[in-house]
């Protein structure tokens, strides 16, 4: 079964609001194993409403449209659908009554104006209101086409109470029922192109049949580069391993890159490894100026792993207080310096630092996006890496945020640093 999505709103096309709705439904019928091939967003104009209608019901088995329900005169939605249907627009005196009731039991009075939103197609049947505007079910042809309102909560809540149990009974006359999963693994340090010739033979294997799992690359600028693995299974137990099953494939493929999976961040992965070996982390941040600790301490119960950053942003501080030579402060050796300033300052297991140049100017002769991260780890040498980032003074300090977290996270998963001694 298919289901298009048409989003109705004038402030969608010019950019004020964004179609949460239609994300939103997207999940939601992937959940229940309908396909939604096409979403699209259309202003309050009943010409171009009755184009969008028309189009999706060309090419599917029904449309959700959603927004335009509402009292005032640009919202058109019902009058685009009798237009669709080819029937006219009947006024359900019931309705009137319980909108009027609904006006009156709050103290107020209804205007004339709201009696629209009693309007029905001849025919339709109403789904009753979350708010005031009630939803429609038309059949238009053997098809369907599904009005609700605009505001998030009333379109989520009508569309869980009335349309997914009509869409379910209609899909139960099907006898092929089933459900679309997805999961993501996010992946930091492989650009897209490297990843997409990783995964290019397994692709092509799972191209070879329509009922593979597919795999599909998003790239997520500052959140690195996400591979989506989505499949259709007759249950969700069957989904659920099929998922297990080339998660495993791919994770063989592209290695150690993979940081985490759907809702998992850098920081919540790093805080988590950190946690499970009981080891504290203490930073000292220049070039980043406490970014870093900024997003450890979005992870519930950071505290237990970060002992502190500091901020050492004038190379004086970081001669004072870390302890790092005298001299130029954009070189590994006072990255390194910073590091081992921090775990001993901080009294962490682990030092992590950041130096460098965000720009737009150089500095020390080094050109804007030189950054060095260093790692003090107990019982290893202190090392360091020296990275050039792309972008502005904001993307240079957010990349050199992630490539930090990263090192560190790559260290912990290789095993390479053991439960805290005494520091
Ligand atoms: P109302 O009865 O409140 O007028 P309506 O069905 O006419 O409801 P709209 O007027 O289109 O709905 O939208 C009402 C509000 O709902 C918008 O101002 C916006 O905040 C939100 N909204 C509408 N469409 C979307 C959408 N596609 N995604 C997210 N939010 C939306
Ligand atoms: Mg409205």
């Amino acid at each position: 079964m298919r289901i298009d999505i048409v989003a109705v709103g004038t402030e969608l096309l010019l950019g004020q609001i964004a179609d949460t709705n239609s994300a939103w439904l997207g999940e939601q019928l992937a959940a229940a194993g309908v396909d939604s091939h096409f979403h699209q967003a259309v202003g309050d104009n009943q010409a171009r409403i009755v184009l969008a209608l028309r189009t999706a019901l060309a090419r599917s088995d029904g449309v959700i449209v959603c927004g335009g329900l509402g009292p005032t005169p640009d919202d058109i939605t019902r009058d685009a659908i009798s237009e669709v249907m080819n029937v006219p627009l009947v006024r359900d005196p019931t309705i009137v009554e319980k909108i009027r009731y609904l006006f009156e039991s709050r103290g107020r009075t209804m205007a004339e104006n709201n009696a629209r939103q009693a309007d029905v197609p001849q025919g339709a049947a109403t789904i009753p209101p979350a708010g005031t505007a009630p939803g429609l079910i038309c059949a238009v042809g053997g098809k369907v086409v599904y009005a609700l309102p605009g505001v998030p909560y009333e379109m989520s809540e009508m569309f869980t109470r009335a349309v997914l149990p009509d869409l379910r009974q209609r899909l139960g006359d099907q006898s092929a029922r089933s459900t679309i999963a997805s999961r993501v693994l996010r992946t930091w340090g492989t650009s897209e192109s490297a990843l997409a010739e990783l995964l290019a033979r397994r692709i092509e294997v799972l191209d070879a049949e329509p009922d593979n799992p597919t795999i599909a690359f998003l790239a997520s600028g500052m959140e690195g580069i996400k591979v989506r693995i989505t499949v259709k299974a007759p249950d969700t137990v069957t989904a659920a391993a099929m998922l297990a099953e080339e998660e495993a494939h791919v994770r063989e493929v592209v290695g150690e890159a993979v940081f985490g999976v759907d809702a998992e961040t850098m920081e919540s992965v790093v805080g988590a490894g950190l946690a499970a070996r009981g080891l504290t982390l203490g930073l000292a941040e220049s070039i980043t100026g406490g970014l870093v600790a900024s997003r450890l301490v979005r992870v519930p119960g950071a505290s237990t792993w970060l002992r502190g950053s500091i901020v050492a942003y004038s190379p004086e501080v970081k001669f004072s207080v870390l302890g790092v030579p005298d001299g130029p402060v954009v070189t590994e050796s006072a990255a390194k310096a910073m590091a081992e300033g921090a775990r001993r300052v901080l009294g962490a297991d682990i030092g992590l630092a950041l130096t460098g140049v965000a720009g737009p100017d150089p500095s020390e002769g080094r050109s804007p996006g030189t950054v060095i991260v260093a790692l003090a780890l107990p019982e290893h040498d202190c090392e360091s890496i020296e990275v050039h980032l792309p972008g502005d003074r904001e993307r240079v300090r957010q990349y050199a945020t992630i490539s930090a977290l990263d090192l560190l996270r790559r260290r912990l998963i290789a095993g390479e640093i053991e439960v805290s001694q005494a520091c």
